[in-house]
């Protein structure tokens, strides 16, 4: 039995492509003949089946023969119709009452499917090839729309990716261009633009972007050339500054240094003076002997050569960590670091003997040059003023005691 009810349902499905191109095909198509042609081959088939009897043979045939006789006119006659119980032949009929049903309302539908297919390929700008069957032009508007989905989709992606780069750029530009003070009112334009709200059409949004594109470009071409500004500027900056400082240094060193000389002045002094704290050190003050009837004999200019070359021959004398400075006309001082009164009264007198000995030749000829001297050693926590006088008073005896000599003052 399961077979039978299976061929009865195939029979039926048969029908329902039948009825499908009797609809869209007209009735005298090869496909209709050859459906046929099967429908009876399962109708004789279920009449050579032990199960069927030949009265629900019969029912069966005349069923499906009224069920096409609605449809389409006399195509397949039957005509007996006892056989099957009443409760098959009702669900038979109710089968076919709500197939008939769905064919109806289908074919109801038709004409305004019919009409949205062709306003959709109109709103699309598309042929939908009227030519075509109802699937065809399914098919082809369903591609049609997909195409135009997809169209959509990526411009506004591209539109929303545009507008965020712009964002960016704008902000980033409007910085720099504050920063530089310069104005950029292209900026002020893509401003404005980004601000409205896009327009609802892709290909006017588009436009609207590409312009805003534009002003950001000139914008940044503004930048760029007034950061090479900004740039040169700089550089024009930093070469000013390097010759201000050179020339500050000149300066400074100059303050600290005696121009006739080269050797430190008082101030330069003083300074070395306050990194002399809790060690030993030991302070030399010496004055050349009767300068002023050199200057008188031989001239200021000789007298110059002298101070220069006394100077170097001081420098000559000790080590560089000492300090020599020029305290004012022909009077000079040596600083002892780490050098207690004794060896510094030696130092002190190998100082005096070399300049006893030193051939001072200037443009008048050779002078004789002495020079008398004052040592002082740094006393625990004395202050260096105290310490400096004590090395003068030092000298003053050298002078005193008749010149050209050492006096270590205790
Ligand atoms: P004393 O032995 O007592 O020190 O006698 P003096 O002549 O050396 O001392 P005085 O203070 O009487 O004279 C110092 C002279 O030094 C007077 C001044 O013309 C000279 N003098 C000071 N500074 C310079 C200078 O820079 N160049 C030259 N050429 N002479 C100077
Ligand atoms: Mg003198
Ligand atoms: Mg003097």
């Amino acid at each position: 039995m399961p077979e039978v009810r299976r061929n009865i349902s195939k029979a039926l499905e048969d029908m329902d492509s039948l009825r499908l191109l009797v609809l869209t095909d007209g009735q005298e198509s090869a496909e209709i003949r050859s459906l046929l042609r099967r429908i009876f081959y399962q109708l004789e088939d279920l009449q050579r089946h032990p199960f069927i009897s030949t009265t629900r043979h019969q029912k069966i045939t005349s069923l499906l023969a009224s069920l096409l006789d609605a449809e389409h006119g006399a195509l397949i006659k039957g005509s007996a119709e006892e056989g099957l119980n009443e409760e098959d032949t009702e669900s038979l009929n109710e089968y076919i009452a709500n197939r008939k049903n769905i064919m109806q309302e289908a074919q109801q539908d038709m004409p305004s499917v019919y009409k949205l297919i062709i306003r959709c390929s109109d709103l699309l700008g598309k042929d939908p090839a009227s030519e075509n069957d109802i699937a065809v032009k399914c098919k082809l508007l369903e591609t049609q729309l997909r195409e135009h989905l997809q169209d959509d989709a990526s411009l506004r992606q591209e539109l929303n990716h545009l507008t965020s780069a712009f964002e960016n750029s704008l902000n980033f530009l409007t910085d720099i261009l504050e920063a530089t003070g310069s104005d950029a009112p292209e900026l002020q334009q893509v401003k404005n633009i980004l601000q409205q709200d896009l327009p609802e059409d892709p290909k006017k949004a588009h436009e609207l972007l590409q312009n805003a594109r534009k002003n950001l470009l000139q914008a940044g071409e503004k930048i760029s050339s007034a950061t090479t500004a900004l740039k040169d500027n700089m550089e024009t900056q930093v070469t000013q500054i390097k010759a201000l400082s050179s020339r500050l240094e000149d300066a400074e060193s100059q303050a600290r240094s005696d121009p006739l000389t080269g050797l430190a002045n008082r101030r330069k002094l003083a300074e070395f003076l306050s990194t002399v704290k809790d060690t030993t050190a030991s302070f030399i003050m010496l004055d050349i002997d009767h300068f002023k009837s050199i200057n008188d004999t031989y001239g200021h200019d000789a007298g110059d050569e002298i101070l220069t070359v006394l100077a170097s021959i001081l420098t000559e004398s000790v080590r560089e960590t000492d300090m020599v400075a020029r305290l004012g006309g022909e009077e000079f001082c040596i600083v002892l670091v780490g050098i207690n009164a004794e060896p510094a009264f030696h130092i002190a007198e190998k100082v005096r003997q070399s300049i006893e000995v030193h051939p001072f030749k200037t443009r008048q000829g050779k002078v004789d040059v002495n020079i008398s001297l004052g040592v002082a050693e740094h006393r625990d926590k004395e202050a260096h003023a105290a310490w400096i006088k004590r090395a003068d008073q030092a000298l003053y005896q050298s002078k005193e005691g008749g010149r050209n000599r050492v006096t270590l003052v205790q």
